[in-house]
């Protein structure tokens, strides 16, 4: 399997805006997955043991709910659309196991439609796919790169801690690195960089918040209408972990979980009333705006 070969991006990115402008973002759910039962909240108790019972895989399926696997639009008004994140390929709605193996086939349990990918999304808003040159990820979990191979010439930009977990990783931990296209441009984010302003304009600011996975980070966005918004990736997997402070079932490390989810409180401290998305919610996805800055 043949893999990209990152380079150092070269920051600030072009394709700033030095007017003061701000950004538009689509939310756009790609498709549903079943979660395990305490996928949200681990259950009490010693670590390990903990983990296992929270995997729910003594509990029966109808205890397992549907959660949505988001993507992002950006547009910004020079740098073009952006994509946060990629969610699942479109071939995801016909042939998973053709779209991420075998085991993941068995694994997994996704409910989705051609229609719910983003080409088609894209489409459905009058952006051409082909016209995506930059996509940046959270982090490099399946469910949030399916969907990189749509965009074959795109460059993407990953945090090095999170590549050099990725590339090597395996099913057990999020990764199929079967998923990353060696046809893209791949740069990466210095790993000790706590703010990355990737445009230099302020509109798209990368912060770290390891923990969910080795390198992941979060989206703090400025809109078009000079307020700002929060893309939490999978530091959060609902607003529920931001409120009552839960440690979701699986993290790759505890520690630096919690850390980053301290942050994310922080930032919304910080920005009162700022919209802000969440990994994984089942609660509040319903009820995002389809578009924001909302007028
Ligand atoms: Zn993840």
């Amino acid at each position: 399997m043949e893999h990209p070969t990152p380079r150092p991006a070269d920051l600030p990115l072009p394709g700033g805006t030095r007017a003061g402008g701000g950004v538009r973002v689509h939310p756009l759910r790609t498709a549903e997955m079943k979660a395990m039962p305490d996928f949200y909240a681990r259950p009490a108790g010693p670590g390990p043991l903990a983990i296992i019972r929270g995997m729910g895989l003594h509990r029966p399926r109808s205890q397992w709910f549907w959660v949505p696997i988001p993507a992002f639009l950006i547009e910004h008004p020079q740098a073009g659309p952006i994509l946060i994140d990629t969610g699942m390929h479109e071939q995801v709605a016909t042939d998973v196991g053709a779209a991420l193996g075998r085991l993941a086939k068995i694994a997994f349990t996704i409910d989705m439609r051609p229609e719910w990918a983003v080409p088609a999304q894209l489409r459905e808003r009058g952006i051409d796919p082909a016209g995506i040159a930059l996509i940046v990820m959270t982090h490099l979990h399946y469910d949030h790169a399916s969907g990189l191979s749509q965009f074959p010439r795109a460059t993407v930009v990953v945090d090095e801690r999170e590549w050099a977990a990725a590339r090597r990783g395996r099913i057990t931990d999020g990764y199929l690195p079967h998923l990353f296209p060696a046809t893209q441009e791949w740069r990466t984010l210095p790993g000790d960089a706590d703010e990355v302003d990737l445009l230099g304009d302020g509109t798209i600011r990368l912060l770290s918040t390891p923990g969910h996975t080795p390198g992941h980070r979060s989206v703090a966005l400025r809109l078009d209408d000079g307020t700002d918004m929060l893309l939490t990736g999978d530091a959060a997997y609902a607003q529920r972990t931001i409120d009552e402070d839960l440690l979701p079932v699986l993290t790759w490390r505890d520690g630096p979980y919690r850390a980053s989810l301290n942050r994310v409180r922080d930032w919304i401290a910080a920005h009162p009333g700022a919209p802000v998305v969440t990994g994984h919610d089942a609660a509040t996805w319903p009820a995002l705006a389809p578009v924001y800055p909302v007028r």
